[in-house]
């Protein structure tokens, strides 16, 4: 089996575009369809044939494409169950714990609320890569609209679960301002500190900081690292519970003038 190609690029103003290519079969994924146009001419300039569309959720920067994607290459498209009333038809609908086969590989459905409240990531672990949508970003994480602080933890912990060599692809690229909220909250954190050098070089080049993984988000991103005693203290929350501490975070990131 040839390893899978993946192809990331920026569409919209900050969602990322990800394209999944089994070279063998000519299988090829879009994880959400953010922008028909961006998808499609990425797709003929690879000679890429779309057979698959993963919905992670229901936001509109990720499904305005699907109507169109599909009215082209006749897609299958995969997304929540719950949420297929906000997406439109799904062909394959699913949930937290299913499993459905993409280029001969194992696609794991992990549910992840608190974004919205269907949302899901997809995990190939095969492959050792995830697909997480709005759930976690690069030294960040989505903003809890349709769900509790408890349920976003939760689906933190069941990404940051996942085996830390993961490679992780995100639906946006916000790495540099979650990073300048990161070290004012975890500034003592030497491999945040020189993370950041790298991600400001990157973005000053104008180039993508991901895909990331699962041990760099653990060893950086704050709101991983709510259960860390340096960062509980660094809040003032030094007895405070793991919750508690990262809903204190969301809400000083959602307040935060970087
Ligand atoms: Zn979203
Ligand atoms: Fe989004």
């Amino acid at each position: 089996m040839a390893k899978l190609v993946i192809q990331q690029f920026i569409c919209r103003t900050d969602n990322f575009g990800v394209l999944v290519h089994d070279p063998d079969t000519g299988a090829t994924a879009t994880i959400d369809a953010p922008d028909e146009a961006a998808v499609s001419t990425e797709l003929a300039r690879l000679g890429w044939r779309l057979t698959d569309i993963l919905i992670t959720h229901h936001h509109y920067d990720h499904v305005e494409g699907v109507p169109g994607l599909k009215a082209i290459y006749d897609a299958r498209i995969v997304g929540p169950t719950s949420e297929a009333d906000k997406i439109g038809p799904l062909d394959l609908a699913v949930a937290g714990g299913d499993i459905f086969s993409f280029a001969g590989r194992d696609i794991e459905v992990i549910n992840v609320p608190g974004h919205t409240a269907g949302h899901i990531a997809f995990h190939m672990p095969s492959e050792q890569l995830a697909f997480v949508g709005d759930t976690l970003f690069a030294l960040g994480c989505g903003r809890i609209l349709e769900g509790t602080p408890r349920q976003m933890w939760a689906s933190l912990e069941a990404l940051a679960a996942l085996p830390g060599d993961t490679v992780v692809y995100c639906g946006h690229e916000y790495t540099l301002s979650n990073g300048r909220f990161a070290l004012s909250v975890d500034g003592d954190n030497q491999a945040l500190v020189e993370r950041m050098k790298t991600v400001e070089a990157l973005r000053t080049e104008d180039r993508m900081t991901l895909p990331t993984t699962i041990a760099e988000e653990i060893a950086t991103n704050p709101f991983l690292r709510a259960s860390a005693r340096t960062v509980k203290e660094k809040l003032g929350m030094a007895g405070a519970g793991d919750v508690d501490v990262f809903a204190r975070l969301r809400q000083m990131k959602n307040d935060f003038k970087g």
